[in-house]
Parts: structure tokens; sequence; C-alpha cells
């Protein structure tokens, strides 16, 4: 029986999904989702609406044009976001890396563990296991 990394980790408030790291089983939640949500398209029309409206005066309507920058760039900042998350912080898997290159992510694990061992002498169990 394979005993998760940490048992006890800090539970997202709103997170949109929960799943269990694959490598060391450790319980993980992500509070973000890789898409955008209503909100998410409410604030790039609200910011289309003020920069476009400060554009107005030297492109007219076209200024607004401005939404598929804004769009473009909230969806790079909440896929980068995302991508943070997934990580695990307890030993550096990154699902995204290993849907893509599996040898990628071997090694990101591999670093993540070469440079935290000289930190934390492995202390894998915290002082957890008191219930
Ligand atoms: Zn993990």
């Amino acid at each position: 029986m394979k005993k998760p990394l940490v048992s006890r980790v800090y539970k997202y408030k709103n997170k949109a999904s929960q799943f269990f790291c694959p490598l060391c089983r450790t319980e993980r939640g992500i509070s973000v989702s890789p898409r955008l949500t209503k909100k998410n398209y409410f604030q790039v029309l609200l910011t289309t609406m003020v920069v476009g409206s400060m554009l107005y005066p030297f492109f007219g309507v076209e200024g607004f044009a401005i939404f598929f920058a804004i769009l473009g760039g909230f969806e790079l900042a909440i896929r980068s976001n995302f991508k943070k998350q997934v990580a695990c912080p307890h030993c550096g898997f990154d699902a995204t890396w290993y849907k893509r290159d599996v040898k990628v992510a071997r090694q990101l694990v591999k670093d993540f563990w070469a440079q935290k061992q000289p930190v934390s002498e492995l202390k894998t169990q915290p002082t957890a296991k008191q219930s």
C-alpha cells in the first residue's frame, strides 16, 4: 500500500477540480479552470469598453477590436495560472507536461527533487499522523 506523500493538504475554497497526484498520491485541488469563466468574459467585456472608448477618438468603432487582443491576453494569463497550479507542489509532477512529453515530465520531477533534497533532508512525513 502506498501512502500519500502528504496526507493533510490545504483545501481550496472554490476548487474547479480535485484529483490525486498520480505520482505521490497526494490529494490535489485546483482553484482555477483552464478555460475562461463567465466572470472572465465579463471582465474582458468591461476592459474592452474602457480601452475601446479610450481608443474611440483615434480609431472609431474599430478601436473595439482590441477585444480580441484582450481576450487573448486573458486566455494566456488563465492558462499559465492553471499550469502553475497543476504542477504538484509535493513531488513536482506536472500533468500538463506528462501529456505532451513524458521525458520532460520526468526531468521536471528529477529537477524538483534535486532542488528539494539539500534543503529538507527528506522529511516526507510531517506531524500529520495524529488522528
Ligand atoms: Zn505529487
